[in-house]
Parts: C-alpha cells; sequence; structure tokens
C-alpha cells in the first residue's frame, strides 16, 4: 500500500502489460475498476454533511461532566462524497446478484425478490419482540406454519425455531441430548464426530462440554460403519453426522449408523447444512435422526454470508422433543396460536432445557423461509433438490477429465461437486486456481475443506445458474485447470484484476488490524504493505 498523496487518492497500483510496460493512471482507478480509500483518509474535520444548530440551552446540570471537551475524531465528508464511498466500496464487493457463488456448503443461490417483498411487509418488518401477544397474532401464525412446514418435510416430531444459525442450532441439539441423559440419570460425555465434519461440528460438542471422538471415512469418502461401532459404548452421548456429507456424497448407511447408536444409548444429531440435495426427497426422521438444524438461509433461500443474519430451526424426533428450549409457538385446538414461556411450560414443555435466545428468534427469515417455501409448493421444492443435483453433477462430469474428483467413481455426486489439486504442475496448488478464478470474474468455490481430500475443491453450483452460466464457468474452470497442468507461472500472481493481489493470509488471520488507528504512513500505524496489499 503507498501512502495516500495530498488529493487523498492513492497512486496507481501500476499493472504491467505483456510487454513489461507499466499502465498508470493518475487517479489511481481503471476504468471501473475503482481505488478507494478509507473514510478517515478522505474526510477531513472541517467538513460536515448536515448542518447542525448549536444548541441554544446549555447542557443540563448534571449532565454537564459528560460534555466532550474536544470533536470526535470522526472523517466529516458531505452526502455525495458520502454516498460515492459506499458506492465505491460496494463495487469491489462481489455477490450473488452480480453471479454464481459456488461455495461449497454454503448453498449460496437467487434470493427471489419476492421474499423480500413479504419480509418487509410492515405488520412483519415493524413487529417489537416485546409487544402484547394479541398483537402479532399474524407473526406468531407465520412462525407456527414455517414450522409445520419444517416437521413435514423433515418427517420429525417437533421443531425449536429459536436457534439463529447452523453452529447455533448445533448446541441447540447438543443441549437436547444432554437433557434428554440428564433425565435418563445417565453422564455420557463423548459425542462420535467423522474426520470429513464442518468444523463447526466439534467446534460445538467442546463448547457443549463433550469429549469429541473423531471417525475415519472409508476411502469413497463415506462414514466408516464399523469404526463407529467398535467407538460406541456407554460413554458416547452420540454422533454428529452430515448428510449428505461434506464430500457431497449421501451417507446411504444413515439407517445402520442411527439403529446402532440407539441400540448403545446414544442420540444421532444430523447437520443438515446440506439439506438443499435432499428437501422433498428423503425425510431425515425416515433415517433414524434424532436432531437436525436447517440453515433457512442456505436451503430456504435468505441473502446471507459475511456473518449473517442466518436462523438454524433444529427438528426434533419423539425422544428429544420434550426438551426444546423455550419460547415455543403453539397451535391450540381453537385452531389459533399462542406462546409457551416459563410460566406457561406445564402445556407439554415442562422439560424444556432453557433458552437459546431472549425472543423467538429471526422474524424476517421465517418469512422469507415461509414465503419461499408456499411459492415453490411441494413439487416445487423437490425439483430445488433435483436441479441442484444435477446442475452439481454437470459441473463435476465436464471437469473429472482435468481435475481429479476422488468420489466419482463411487457414483453421482449430491449438490457439490468436489475436486482435488492432484495432478497440477509442481508448485501449482488450489489457491492458484482459486485466485484465476476472481480474474475470470467468478467468487472462488470453498477451498481446502473438507480436510480428508489433498487441496480440496469444492464447487456448489445450486438449482438457480441456468446451463448457460454453468458453461461459462466450467469453461473458466477448465481454463484454469489446464493453465495449473501447463505450468503458467502467470497463474501464481493472480489476481490481475482485482483491486488487490494476493494477501498474506497468515497474517491477516494472525495480526488482523479491525480498527483504524491513525493516518497511514504515521510513526506507530500499522500499514497495509505489511499485508501484503500493492
Ligand atoms: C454452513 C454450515 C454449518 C454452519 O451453519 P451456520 O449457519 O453458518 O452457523 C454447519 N455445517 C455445515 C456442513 C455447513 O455447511
Amino acid at each position: 500500500m503507498n501512502a495516500v498523496n495530498a488529493s487523498g487518492w492513492r497512486p496507481s497500483m501500476g499493472e504491467t502489460g505483456e510487454a513489461g510496460e507499466k499502465f498508470v493512471t493518475s487517479s489511481g482507478d481503471y476504468g471501473l475498476m475503482l481505488e478507494e480509500a478509507l473514510s478517515f483518509e478522505l474526510g477531513s474535520s472541517e467538513k460536515c454533511g448536515v448542518d447542525l444548530d448549536t444548541p441554544a440551552r446549555p447542557a443540563a446540570a448534571g449532565l454537564s461532566k459528560f460534555l466532550r471537551k474536544a470533536a470526535p475524531a470522526l472523517p466529516g465528508l458531505t452526502e455525495p462524497e458520502t454516498v460515492r464511498h459506499y458506492t465505491r466500496l460496494s463495487r469491489q464487493n462481489y455477490a450473488i446478484d452480480l453471479g454464481p457463488f459456488p461455495l461449497g456448503s454454503c448453498t449460496m443461490k437467487h434470493n427471489p425478490r419476492l421474499n423480500e417483498k413479504m419480509a418487509r411487509l410492515p405488520g412483519f418488518a415493524d413487529v417489537h419482540p416485546l409487544q402484547p401477544q394479541k398483537s402479532v397474532e399474524g407473526a406468531l401464525e407465520v412462525i407456527e406454519q414455517l414450522a409445520d412446514w419444517l416437521i413435514t418435510l423433515t418427517g420429525m416430531a417437533s421443531v425449536a425455531m429459536s436457534p439463529k444459525a447452523g453452529a447455533h442450532g448445533e448446541l441447540c441439539g447438543l443441549l437436547c441430548i444432554r437433557a434428554a441423559l440428564d433425565a435418563r440419570g445417565e453422564k455420557r460425555d463423548v459425542v462420535l464426530v467423522p474426520e470429513s465434519a464442518h468444523g463447526t461440528n466439534p467446534a460445538t460438542a467442546a463448547f457443549a462440554g463433550f469429549k469429541v471422538q473423531s471417525i475415519p471415512a472409508t476411502p469413497e469418502g463415506r462414514v466408516d460403519l464399523d469404526a463407529l461401532k467398535a467407538k460406541l459404548g456407554p460413554n458416547v452421548a452420540g454422533v454428529m453426522i452430515t448428510n449428505p456429507n461434506t464430500c457431497g456424497l449421501f451417507e446411504p448407511e444413515m439407517k445402520a449408523i442411527g439403529d446402532a447408536v440407539h441400540a448403545a444409548g446414544g442420540y444421532v444429531y444430523c447437520d443438515g447444512a446440506n439439506f438443499n440435495a435432499i428437501v422433498g426427497k428423503v425425510r431425515p426422521g425416515d433415517l433414524g435422526v434424532d436432531a437436525m438444524h436447517i440453515n433457512l438461509h442456505k436451503t430456504f433461500s435468505t441473502p446471507h454470508g459475511g456473518g449473517g443474519p442466518g436462523a438454524g430451526p433444529v427438528v426434533l424426533s419423539e425422544a428429544l422433543a420434550p426438551f426444546a428450549p423455550l419460547p415455543f409457538v403453539t397451535r391450540s385446538a381453537d385452531g389459533t396460536v399462542h406462546l409457551v414461556e416459563e410460566e406457561n411450560a406445564g402445556e407439554g414443555h415442562a422439560q424444556a432445557f432453557g433458552r437459546m435466545v431472549a425472543f423467538h428468534g429471526q422474524m424476517g427469515m421465517f418469512t422469507r423461509a415461509l414465503t419461499y417455501i408456499l411459492s415453490h409448493g411441494a413439487d416445487g421444492l423437490r425439483q430445488v433438490a433435483e436441479d441442484a443435483v444435477l446442475n452439481a453433477n454437470y459441473v463435476l462430469r465436464s471437469c473429472e477429465d482435468l481435475l481429479p474428483a476422488p468420489f466419482a467413481k463411487s457414483g453421482p455426486c449430491m449438490h457439490e461437486a468436489l475436486f482435488s489439486d492432484a495432478g497440477l504442475a509442481e508448485g501449482f496448488s488450489t489457491l492458484d486456481i482459486a485466485k484465476g478464478l476472481i480474474d475470470e470474474g467468478f467468487h472462488p468455490m470453498t477451498v481446502y475443506f473438507p480436510l480428508v481430500v489433498k487441496g480440496a475443491m469444492l464447487v456448489e453450483p445450486t438449482e438457480t445458474e441456468s446451463k448457460a452460466g454453468l458453461d461459462r464457468f466450467i469453461g473458466s474452470l477448465r481454463s484454469l485447470a489446464q493453465r495449473a497442468k501447463d505450468g503458467d507461472q502467470s497463474l501464481h500472481s493472480a489476481p490481475h484484476f482485482a483491486p488487490r493481489r494476493r494477501l498474506d493470509e497468515t497474517l491477516a488471520a494472525r495480526k488482523p488490524v479491525l480498527v483504524w488507528q491513525g493516518h497511514l504512513g504515521e510513526p506507530g500505524t500499522p500499514s497495509l504493505s505489511e499485508f501484503g496489499g500493492s
């Protein structure tokens, strides 16, 4: 990173042409590729975006000690400067509204605008969780109808709606398991987790106070049933299985896994993040699952990423349903809906383990998810799964001659195509392909996950990509794989056409600088060049 020059603009990044010549622009911008300084660097304390009158009255007696002695060190920008600043920054973002977002395990599908319209209806958007129940019956009805759909689609007995994300749902499920064990008077402290699991699974089990033991995968990328059986015993509280798993494969022995775990006195937690591949096709309740979170933001389409928003309702079997957390939305015999809280927990929820959150969950996401479900209907949801699986297999079969697909011999994949970087030229890896995709105008796929595959690339196209869109993506992926096989050195410095080149990701993770601490270049201020920024 170069220092900011007098006019507030950073000098040009200086692209280098094929013949080695430097292309330089005086603004630092390259056409529509905009270079943007921090608001602190652009603004000044003399400027203000609004006209504020000097307050006529002195500070109220007793409050004067809170008066500022000096103006806050905030950047002053005019309204047009502010609007342009954020608009320019937003143009450096990649988004699902801009192109495919093939991040495996994340189900980044198109979010229908109808969902947004419904979520913005004032009766949903403006509700407050402390409003009298009588005034929010419509909102409670949405929660109950969505709950009913989730129970129907999963074939389970009950659903806890309040968890705020997948990982939060995992915690809710494990706390239900613990409450059920407590009720049986048993102290079991081991949770079995396959090697291929998402990092949240072992993290949740450890956070909930369990010891984590890992189960190996078979060479076909599935849970090793014999290895799992060998670990079962009186200490095992349960297993956490992802199905379809993170290798993009269905676990065909799920029922046998469930039977073995139940026979040994444990419970089956299923990570339902990949429900998109089986919605309308398979009911986890038929496979012996006791608890499973559903990432509403993934399968049932809410814009997500960057940490939110999310919603992770947990469907529960008969065995775990009594322990679901409060509050709980319930339909009475007369057809009306109402809330079960601590004071009326006797209505079937006396054994609730407590609460996950203060209120009922994410109203905006419930509204979006129910809108999505109602606008698709049961047939439409089944087609979602079928098209998602079809698209992933199209990517898999279109690229497997260039990029090894470790489990492709075992048959079709589910909604994700998994490749490895074995077979690229010496020194080339998954990272080069991922960075190259940025130059091709795509968001990279999930990289180096699952851990059981060397240099894993997990591509989840989702059902909302057209064949033409998939062909463009496949063309780019094939071209990058070929360049990496041919040893094209220029790939090592990709991305060339992004605002920044390769950052030092290790340093950025180990020494994150999250707060602006003064003008760049001043003594004691971290310089972005430390992070490899140009
Ligand atoms: C996304 C995901 C999670 C975690 O869900 P969040 O909503 O991000 O907390 C867990 N497991 C798998 C397999 C996932 O893809």
